[in-house]
């Protein structure tokens, strides 16, 4: 599995109508952003204690996705999740 392009769907808020490698913003209590990401390889919708980057699109830590899901485990940065394993 190669890189994965992320793309932004502001357009929704339902987590379930991404496809894969898709994600909502969202805005933490902190003021930072985070992220809704339907998982690159499963499409399972995930959200986490990351914090998003909107201008290099970096996401921190890494994306794992968990007991419901397919274990992937990548880092989405500028743009692109890599997987790891
Ligand atoms: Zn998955």
């Amino acid at each position: 599995m190669g890189k994965v392009l992320l793309k932004i769907r502001n357009d929704t808020v339902n987590r379930f109508d991404l496809n894969k490698g898709e994600a909502i913003e969202y805005n933490r209590n902190d003021k930072t952003k985070g992220l809704i990401i339907a998982c690159p390889q499963c499409g399972y919708p995930a959200s986490g204690p990351h914090e998003y980057d909107p201008e290099t699109q970096t996401l921190k830590p890494s994306l794992i996705c968990g007991a419901e899901g397919c274990n992937y485990h990548g880092h989405l940065k500028n743009r692109y999740f890599d997987k790891v394993k």
